[in-house]
């Protein structure tokens, strides 16, 4: 049925063997971050088959829908202190910033009987979640040893998403000094040094990882074969596991310019237009309201995309080989952003391939 998203779970399995080995190599263990696909469980289970330790995503309503599986359950966006009773419920470790929200998460874990464990984050410089203060980090974890329902097993950060800041010798390097400081106020090793994100990557590459990181969050470097430091492929992997397919509506010979007053367009914008003469033009059944404004790449390079609307999406087919006609499925390669809203659109039926 279309529109759809083919989901190649043998290739997400390749990726993620190919990753979890080159960690190993390193010492690391990795939790596959499972966000930017909604937490599906088929394609969980995939990504599992391919040997991560964890699971991790940014919402709890994700990891509700794989908690069937045996892996540990990382829920990687700071809890809210309202749903501290859901954290606990679904995640075995949170990770978090906020004392309150900790004592929040005691208080939850003693009421349903478990013992949760928390990531503490600290900020070295990207600027989005994360302990900044030397003097706060020592006087939190003071306070945490006194909480008999909360563990914390690990420290970890958050690099390249909010400031850009890529990860590297120095600042992980501060998280590995920061972590022994730890050991020594609550006398137990730590079991989790996470040094991050896909942007990591690069260092793994060149066996560039500070010694005493254990740990990575990995997200787009198993779903979409990136490393995010640079933007560049890492060798071995798929870049296509996640393919969108939508079908041709309408296909006519029409001009390249509007006719008429220009106004604003659907989304309140003025649009511009350059005139090329008589086009042949393909509307697709699939629009903003399932790709947002992200990109989407057509797997036949002739194709250029001329625009759309919450519902459709026009392209320019004058110049490609195939003479396409209604009813033909089109394949776009998909982006962080495209994959992240189709994932999202209860609209895209999505299909697993094996
Ligand atoms: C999304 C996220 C990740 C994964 O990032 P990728 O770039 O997709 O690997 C890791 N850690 C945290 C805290 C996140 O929010």
């Amino acid at each position: 049925m279309n529109p759809k998203m083919n989901i190649y779970l043998d290739k997400l399995k390749h990726n993620t063997e190919v990753l979890v080995e080159q960690c190993k190599k390193a010492g690391i263990d990795v939790a596959a971050v499972t966000k930017v696909f909604c937490g599906i469980p088929e394609v969980t289970e995939a990504i599992v088959a391919g040997g991560v330790k964890y699971i991790a995503d940014s919402r709890t309503e994700n990891l509700a829908k794989v908690k069937h599986l045996p892996l540990e359950k990382i829920l990687l966006r700071l809890p809210m202190i309202s749903r501290a009773k859901e954290t606990v419920e679904f995640a075995d470790i949170s990770l978090n910033s906020e004392l309150e929200t900790i004592v929040a998460l005691n208080i939850a874990a003693e009421e349903l009987g478990k013992i949760h464990k928390v990531i503490l984050m600290v900020d070295l410089g990207d600027l989005r979640e994360g302990i900044f203060d030397a003097q706060e980090l020592s006087s939190v974890i003071e306070e945490i040893k006194g909480l008999k329902n909360i563990k914390v097993c690990g420290i970890g950060t958050n690099l390249t998403c909010y400031g850009g800041i890529i990860p590297n010798d120095e600042n992980l390097g501060k998280l590995v000094e920061t972590a022994k400081s730890f050991e020594m106020a609550l006398g137990y090793p730590l079991e989790i040094i996470s040094g991050g994100n896909s942007s990591s990557i690069y260092l793994l590459e060149k066996d560039g990882v500070p010694k005493g990181i254990n740990h990575l969050r990995l997200g787009e470097s198993i779903v979409l074969g990136y490393e995010t430091a640079y933007g560049e492929r890492i060798p071995n992997t798929y870049d296509d596991a996640f393919l969108l397919v939508a079908e041709v509506i309408e296909i006519k010979e029409k001009p390249s310019i509007p006719i008429g007053n220009i106004g604003r367009d659907a989304f309140g914008n003025v649009p511009e237009f350059v005139d090329k003469g008589m086009q042949r033009r393909a509307i697709l059944a699939v629009g903003k309201q399932d790709i947002g404004t992200h990109t989407v790449i057509p797997v036949d390079s002739e194709i250029e995309i001329l625009g759309g609307s919450s519902d459709h999406l026009i392209l320019d087919v004058t110049n490609c080989h195939r003479e396409y006609k209604v009813g033909d499925e089109i394949t776009f390669n998909l982006t962080y952003g495209s994959l992240l809203a189709l994932s999202t659109s209860g609209y895209i039926y999505k299909n697993f391939v094996e």
